[in-house]
């Protein structure tokens, strides 16, 4: 391990830390101007693209302190049985990193995150060293976020919040059956028990920044997780109940949902094949209902099947929609907002568009279309001055239902 330099390392660091869905950018085709023909390269190892608190999409320089652990997770390819080459930075090393790609603009800010070495609290001390030292020997800026060890000190945790712009503790399984097979040395208790805290810091910080404006920030962007999907038999209504579970209990900005994909030398425990990428999508859709459309997760379970699964080929706003028929048409000229975000077609931004045009003069159809991306998708769930569709449960022909293709993150 300790010959490697530092480009073999963050070849390494950076291709262990892909398979953390937290910041993930689209897949591209490798291109590279090393040979000194041409400008530019696709192949910035260790470049995501994450969206900031403010909605920009920033570019983050996303690895691991190493992928060496100490711990045996079945799913995962650093765990301490996997037969990958190991390789480890210094906390020195990845400042000295960031602050090199940060000055080239590579990068707007810092993923960091790490296998478990010697103990949580090495480990997380490491992680922390790093964001102490960008932002007070070098009074980094950018934005930093922080995978967080729950089993490490609490103390260690809020030294890491004070630092950071996010923190993020992996629930890693939907269900705590699932985690004790595939993970037994994690804790579905201390992983709610360490979320639980962060949430309490995250609110005591803003609480104190309310009052006093010279209060240290702590997380100003809050926590998140991620979940993986399809390693064990939890069935997406299960996946669904857990994310808003998350939602209520630890104020999360977000969840992450990864299909689980099979790695070298997997555990006889895990699954030969991955789920269909579709399902990620489909629950990042329903994830989505949940958080900007105003559906309770028993609601957007109610799209599933007798399985508990979304259908694959349907939007599950849309899916919902078609079991729920006699909540259609509704009227674009007096419906409440809250009916307005359940028509499929209609997002956040229409609506408020649409709320704010009605006040002017009554919408037409017509109207409708220059405020939405496609008026044939809402056009069976509206009424407008000038349209009222077929009721929807007096539809004989099904809805035109469009199957997208879900791109590979890891191609
Ligand atoms: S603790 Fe994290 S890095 Fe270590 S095996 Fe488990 S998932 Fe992988």
């Amino acid at each position: 391990m300790g010959q490697l330099d530092t480009r073999e390392k963050l070849a390494i660091l950076a291709d262990a830390a892909k398979y953390d869905a937290s910041c993930a950018s689209s897949g591209t085709t490798k291109r590279s101007s090393r040979d000194g023909k041409g400008i530019g390269s696709t192949e910035g190892m260790g470049i995501c693209h994450a969206y900031a608190p403010d909605g920009r999409c920033i570019s983050l320089l996303k690895i691991l302190l190493t992928n060496s652990c100490i711990f045996d997770c079945h799913y995962c390819i650093n765990r301490k049985s996997s037969n990958v080459r190991r390789a480890r930075f210094t906390a020195d090393e990845v400042v000295k990193l960031t602050l090199a790609f940060y000055r080239r603009n590579y990068i707007e800010g810092l993923f960091l995150s790490s296998g478990i070495i010697r103990s949580p609290d090495y480990t997380m001390e490491q992680i922390v060293e790093v964001a102490r030292s960008l932002r007070e020997d070098h009074q980094f800026r950018g934005y930093i976020h922080l995978k967080t060890i729950p089993d490490a000190d609490p103390e260690l945790i809020r030294m890491a919040g004070v630092h950071a712009d996010r923190l993020s503790i992996n629930v890693e399984l939907p269900t705590e059956s699932g985690l004790k097979r595939l993970a037994p040395e994690k804790s579905e208790v201390r992983i709610a028990g360490a979320m639980r805290a962060l949430r309490t810091s995250i609110e005591d910080g803003a609480d104190a920044r309310k009052r006093y404006r010279s209060a240290p920030r702590f997380a100003p962007a809050g926590q998140s997780t991620q979940m993986i999907v399809g390693a064990d038999s939890a069935n997406d209504t299960a996946i669904i109940g857990r994310a808003s579970g998350l939602y209520d209990r630890f104020n999360l900005r977000r969840v992450y949902y990864s299909a689980f994909s099979p790695i070298p030398d997997a555990s006889a425990v895990l699954p030969l094949k991955r789920p269909p990428l579709m399902r990620e999508h489909r629950l990042y859709q329903s994830d989505w209902m949940m958080r900007f459309y105003g559906f309770k997760a028993e609601e957007v379970a109610a799209a599933a099947d007798a399985e508990g699964m979304l259908p694959l080929d349907t939007d599950p706003k849309l899916a919902w929609a078609l079991r729920f028929r006699d909540m259609f048409p509704v009227d674009v000229n007096r419906a409440p907002k809250e009916a307005l975000l359940r028509v499929p077609g209609l997002g956040t931004k229409a609506v408020k568009a649409i709320l704010a045009a009605r006040r002017l003069h009554p919408l037409t159809l017509a109207d409708v279309g220059r405020l939405t991306a496609s008026v044939a998708k809402v056009r069976p769930f509206l009424v407008a001055s000038d349209w009222r569709p077929v009721a929807l449960a007096d539809r004989a022909d099904p809805l035109p239902v469009k199957v997208e293709k879900q791109l590979e993150l890891f191609g």
